[in-house]
């Protein structure tokens, strides 16, 4: 088991994420299970010590499961339900989740006299909270427990029935074996009848038969787990060919002995890769099995010998794998994108971003200076962009149309009212931003490399913001945007800020001070072809 290099394990905790398998019922820790005992005066035995012992190892599936209903006993209020996504929604946001599709157990608590809608209302609370806060777009799919008879989830899906605008779909879980798919059939025709999404945990500890069972019988859009399927070559090609991807657990597949029992204590995950199936990794019930997804991830690379190339594939199944609507999945693919030049893995598209006064008019040296670099950078195939209005930004455009080249906008036409709401003739494409401080990141982010030409306070604004783009990235040891400034006035003023401040040296090295554009070119030129070469995608 060799350990992944730091650069790996940095790019694993930092890649986006869509998690798709997670009971919210089995990020219950033991902490929270205390309070929230204590909060509702119900006493439990032991400690959250000795909760935390019971959980290191379980025999198999049932055994995990008679101690996730016990805990759920402490879940009584909505509060209490918000409480609980809330913590999952904290934790998964540290591990870089974008988008989470959560599984709930609503006949866990309805059975204890626990409300649908106290359920509901809190869980969803909580995913209106994650999503204002901690930027996770997330949701809810009901989960019936197949241990239970059809007639009690058909129950379940009538009581969810004015619910339906907080529930994208509905899935399968609890203890597998003896409880096959086609048990559900009615209940899951239903569900399909009122718009919902199917899924269904099979092959986990069940054999292929399961699986083929959640597909035709069910008509399940993704497996959870589904490892099983491995004993089934003319499974796996059929899963290939229809496309299906997998949403398998490393750590609960170790915890619930699924690892050492079917597979010879190996991960099933390389061998699902390496035939193409379509993996995604997560969490399964992370208070329960030592991890969130991030430890998910390196377990998998650990076990594995995965690569930086196999951890972006399996984020990528993930987001591919999600009911979100196509616009919004094509968006967080581009997130994976950009994390791949952000942090270095991938060479970085050419871009330069030119700031400057909006003062200077065509003719005069100031103009005529940037738009000769902007033509210079376009005729080498970088996209120039700028603020989009006039002065500098006007000769950043000017000079990329010049030579033909593409000349970004980012313009603001809520801040900047009495403008031209499209930008100056020469900008070949915009993008608009809602405020004066976010056009000023927006513009930063959609270029590798940042030229301030002379200005006054709001080309020094991006001055700043564009060193401050290098905090954080440092530590990861990411490449650093470079910022190019003019030397007089803003370069020389910058050098005293940073002086009377006491800037080390080691926190400037992406700054440089320019007098000739040749200069500026040539930098970026070597910078660029250095990245190129460490660049692994
Ligand atoms: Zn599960």
């Amino acid at each position: 088991m060799a350990d992944p290099t730091q650069s790996l394990l940095y790019y694993i905790e930092d890649i986006p994420k869509a998690e798709l398998h997670i009971h919210i019922e089995g990020t219950l820790e033991p902490e929270l299970m205390f309070k929230l005992a204590e909060r509702n005066g119900i006493k439990l035995e032991g400690t959250v010590s000795s909760h935390k012992d019971r959980r290191q190892t379980f025999k198999n599936l049932q055994d995990f499961l008679d101690l996730y209903y016990e805990a759920c006993s402490v879940l009584k209020e909505e509060e209490d339900f918000f409480d609980l996504m809330n913590a999952y929604l904290q934790k998964a946001a540290h591990d870089s989740v974008l988008v989470a599709e959560i599984f709930f157990d609503p006949q866990t608590h309805t059975e204890r006299g626990v409300p649908f809608e106290t359920v509901i209302n809190g869980l969803h609370r909580g995913l209106c909270h994650g999503y204002q806060h901690y930027n996770i777009k997330g949701s809810l799919i009901l989960c019936f427990l197949r241990h239970l008879s059809e007639d009690e989830a058909i129950k379940t899906l009538k009581e969810a029935m004015p619910h339906l605008d907080k529930i994208i779909g509905v899935g399968l879980d609890s203890g597998e074996v003896g409880n096959p798919p086609e048990k559900f059939e009615k209940v899951f025709s239903m569900a399909r009848d009122l718009g919902l999404q199917v899924v269904a945990h099979a092959g986990e500890e069940g054999g292929p038969e399961y699986i083929t069972g959640a597909l035709d019988c069910l008509k399940a859009k993704r497996i959870d787990h589904g490892v099983q399927c491995l004993s089934s070559d003319e499974l796996v090609s059929s899963l290939v060919a229809r496309k299906i991807p997998l949403t398998v657990c490393p750590l609960s597949n170790i915890k619930l002995q699924v690892a050492s029992r079917y597979f010879n204590g190996a991960s099933p995950v390389k061998q699902l890769l390496d035939k193409g199936l379509l993996v995604t990794i997560n969490s399964d019930d992370p208070a329960y099995f030592g991890g969130y997804i991030n430890a998910n991830f390196v377990q998998a690379v650990k076990d594995c010998k995965l690569t930086a190339k196999d951890v972006f594939n399996i984020c990528r199944n993930a987001f591919n794998a999600t009911f979100l609507p196509l616009v919004e999945k094509e968006y967080y693919l581009s997130c994976l994108n950009r994390f791949n030049v952000e942090s270095g893995f991938a060479a970085p598209p050419k871009s330069v971003a030119i700031f400057g006064s909006r003062q200077p008019a065509p003719g005069t040296p100031q103009y005529e200076m940037a738009r000769k670099l902007a033509g210079m950078f376009a005729s080498r195939g970088y996209q120039v962009a700028s603020g989009g209005y006039n002065g500098i930004m006007k000769a950043a455009s000017h000079g990329a149309n010049d030579e033909g080249g593409l000349s970004l906008g980012v313009l603001s036409p809520r801040t900047f009212r009495s403008r031209n709401p499209i930008g100056n003739e020469y900008v070949s494409k915009t993008m608009l931003s809602l405020s004066f401080s976010s056009r000023t990141s927006d513009l930063i982010e959609t270029s590798e490399y940042l030229i301030a030409f002379p200005g006054k306070m709001g080309t020094f604004t991006e001055i700043i913001v564009s060193w401050s783009h290098w905090v954080g990235r440092s530590e990861r040891n990411y490449p650093a945007k470079k910022l190019y400034i003019y030397r007089e006035p803003l370069g020389t003023l910058f050098q005293d800020v940073v002086k009377r401040l006491g800037v080390s040296d080691a926190e400037i090295e992406h700054v440089i001070l320019f007098d000739s554009l040749d200069e500026v070119l040539e930098g970026v030129e070597r910078d660029f072809e250095e990245r190129k070469k460490k660049a692994v995608f």
